[in-house]
């Protein structure tokens, strides 16, 4: 998706090329910072304000403050030592009030900047005061021209630049370029459309004036969310215009099922109660499958509250309707996870399970043939065919894959998938209900931004007796105590992973190899017996690997995080993780999830040799924290939406003014603004209702 309004058009196509000053070495630097047109110069964000207004006077600086100040170059010279290989440049300025030594290491390029005489504005932290002193500070010498005036004076915009590309000649430019096209800029829509407590941003155009050169800060933030709402407006219509596509199909597969005939036998050996949260969530689901457009939407749960049950009730109902299900899975080890426990599940019912994945292909066994015809009675016709539920990876995507009668497609751990993903699997059939399983809850705005097209049910209460999983963080100084812990629950006749970052060892020994790991592990935890998961096993010792972990013949299972998601073995009840500040938050709580499952409560240790407060401080979130929507928040503000998402995610719009951590009011004023399409009445739109965050 591109975060751009619209293709512009007129003066505002123009390469820069066409404006007075910028010859080919001067646009080949723009490119360089990605403005190619008049409108990307326009749309230069700058990385910060000087108030060029009022100087602070080198005498009253303070120790550790950052500070603008000025004054004129008294003495330079630069200094050259360890035979010219490292240098020191000076520069001396004054002002009535001091004297202020500004100095760049290994930089004697400065020198050509400054001359004797010369006045300076310097920005830049105070070092030292006795004298004062300031290393490495931002500095533009002041030329008594005419443009003085768009330079001082002034809230001063001061922008990124790239190597030979001069603060002053971009602003200068900025600042000539608005006055000859920033009439030409349009409001991409109605301003009668901006919601009434957004009243206060300003038109386009006058963003524009104030992204640059505002006369208050305030000023300056209005423009920002201004352009942002302009960002977010174009994603929110995108959104929903892939929702309308879907409700303007005549009807909905009919799939609400058939008074639970399947559904009421499998939930009575399903050895557990429904949670009222997953009742609920069943309900809304029922709705949506009866309901007159194909459904589509987006279940929230925190790890373990129980999504892969609801799937199979929701699965149950389509079946009973006598559709087919597909369930995609990012990993051959949850498909073939799933595929296990789906079997069991179904068998019993009569209802054929199929897997697909890279690797392996399972049609379903024979069953008798009156349980299969009780199963699932065909529909229209063609009596033979049963309805089925497959299960797979992306193998399920490719061509050769046909899903005869597809009435529901189920996608678990979307944050996997992109949407291209979900929408090549929905079109292997005509138009069936979606259902799309998130590992980790999402941010709010995240889901605004990403899933906007989607209703939202939320598994908001973990499965009773669950105890939260304890986790402490430990150095790895302490991991013969971390083991002796592993040990005692291993001697209680429970299981254990112990997690690493990757397959080999990259960055010279910080990242530890789970190759070399798995033989210390073995070492320490002699003679439970200890086996190794990675991705880049074959598909089948990775199921013979994991098969032996759940039957319990194998104690610990040491892994990469390919065990991340959704696998679920009741009996390990302790996670080891090593080189924890490798991982994201969101993943390290996805992780521990894995623990825990059963009766007895799990336990997850950290472990990390990372010292800086911050990542101590993000480490700590997960000690004290329990709630997975509280971690992902977390997750955004340390990390941003790349980090919590993977590399994964397609769709995931760049962003130059939207903050999808702080913006969460204009992307729903954007989300109005595209669904009323028209001007403002007083009332609600009743469209939002139900949907993601509303
Ligand atoms: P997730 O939401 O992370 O995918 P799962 O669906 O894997 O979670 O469920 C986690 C565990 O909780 C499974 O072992 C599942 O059988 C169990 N479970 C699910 N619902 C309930 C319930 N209502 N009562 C007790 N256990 C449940
Ligand atoms: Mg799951």
């Amino acid at each position: 998706m591109d975060a751009k309004t619209s293709e512009p058009a007129g003066p505002l196509a123009f390469p820069v090329t066409e404006l007075r000053g910028v010859g080919r070495e001067r646009a080949e630097q723009l490119a360089r910072l990605g403005i190619r047109t008049v409108e990307d110069l326009l749309l230069h964000r700058p990385r910060r304000y000087e108030d060029r207004r009022h100087f602070r006077p080198i005498g009253q600086l303070q120790v550790g403050e950052a500070a603008l100040t000025r004054g004129r170059v008294i003495a330079m010279g630069l200094k050259t030592f360890r035979r010219r290989t490292r240098s020191l440049f000076e520069v001396v300025l004054e002002d009535e009030t001091g004297r202020l030594y500004c100095r760049w290491w290994n930089s004697p390029f400065m020198e050509r900047y400054f001359r004797v005489g010369d006045e300076v504005v310097v920005y830049g932290k105070v070092r030292a005061l006795r004298p004062p002193a300031m290393d490495h500070p931002e500095t533009e010498v002041i030329e008594g021209d005419a443009e003085a005036f768009i330079h001082f004076d002034r809230l001063t915009p001061v922008y990124p630049l790239t190597e030979g590309l001069p603060q002053r000649w971009l602003r200068a430019l900025i600042w000539r370029t608005l006055a000859q096209y920033g009439e030409a800029v349009a409001d991409p829509w109605p301003r009668s459309q901006l919601p009434a407590e957004l009243q206060h941003l300003p038109t386009r155009a006058q963003a524009l004036r104030w992204l640059h050169f505002p006369d208050t800060l305030e000023q300056a933030e209005w423009a920002r969310q201004r352009l942002a709402l302009d960002e977010f407006v174009p994603l929110q219509q995108a959104l929903w215009e892939r929702r309308r596509r879907f409700e303007r199909v005549a009807t909905a597969l009919p799939c609400a099922g058939d008074r639970n005939r399947l559904i009421k036998p499998f939930l009575a050996r399903l050895g557990f109660r429904l949670t009222e949260a997953q009742t609920r969530v069943l309900r809304e689901i029922r709705r949506d499958l009866g309901g007159p457009w194909p459904m589509r939407r987006l279940l929230q749960g925190d790890v373990g509250s129980g999504k892969t049950v609801v799937a199979a009730c929701a699965a149950l109902m389509a079946i009973e309707s006598g559709y087919s299900v597909a369930l995609m899975a990012p990993t051959e080890i949850l498909a073939e996870q799933h595929y296990s426990v789906f079997q069991q599940w179904f068998g019993p019912l009569g209802v054929p399970v199929w897997l697909r994945t890279g690797s392996r292909k399972i049609e379903p066994l024979p069953v008798e043939g009156s349980a299969r015809r009780s199963a699932s009675g065909a529909p229209q016709g063609e009596p033979g065919e049963l309805a089925a539920l497959y299960v797979g990876t992306h193998a399920l995507l490719t061509g050769e894959v046909s899903l005869p009668r597809l009435g529901l497609v189920i996608i678990d751990e979307q944050h996997k998938f992109g949407v291209t993903q979900r929408e090549t699997l929905v079109r292997k059939g005509r138009h069936p209900h979606l259902l799309v399983m998130t590992a980790t809850p999402i941010p709010r705005t995240l889901a605004l931004t990403l899933y906007g097209d989607l209703d939202v049910s939320l598994l908001d209460q973990l499965p009773p007796g669950r105890k939260p999983v304890r986790t402490c963080v430990r150095s790895s100084a302490q991991l013969p105590e971390v083991w002796a812990r592993v040990r005692a629950e291993l001697a209680a006749g429970r299981q254990a992973y112990v997690v690493c970052p990757r397959v080999e060892d990259t960055d010279a020994g910080v990242v530890r190899a789970v190759e070399k790991e798995f033989a210390r592990v073995q070492q320490a935890l002699r003679p439970y017996p200890v086996a190794l998961l990675h991705g880049r096993l074959p598909a089948r010792q990775k199921e013979q690997v994991m098969e032996a972990f759940r039957t319990g013949a194998i104690s610990v299972l040491v892994s990469t995080p390919v065990i991340e998601v959704g696998v679920d073995v009741p009996r390990a009840t302790v996670m080891v993780i090593l080189s924890a500040e490798t991982f994201g938050l969101a993943q390290l709580h996805q992780l521990r999830g894995r623990v825990g499952r059963g009766a007895q409560p799990g336990e997850c240790i950290l472990v990390s040799d990372a010292r800086t407060p911050e990542a101590r401080a993000r480490l700590r979130v997960l000690e004290e924290t329990r709630d997975g929507f509280a971690i992902a928040e977390a997750d955004l503000q340390l990390r941003g939406p790349g980090e919590l998402l993977g590399q994964q995610q397609s769709g995931m719009p760049r962003l130059r003014f939207g903050d999808l951590v702080r913006d969460h009011a204009l992307i729903e004023a954007a989300r109005r603004i595209v669904r009323e399409g028209a001007p403002r009445s007083d009332q609600e739109p009743s469209a939002t209702r139900n949907s993601v965050g509303s």
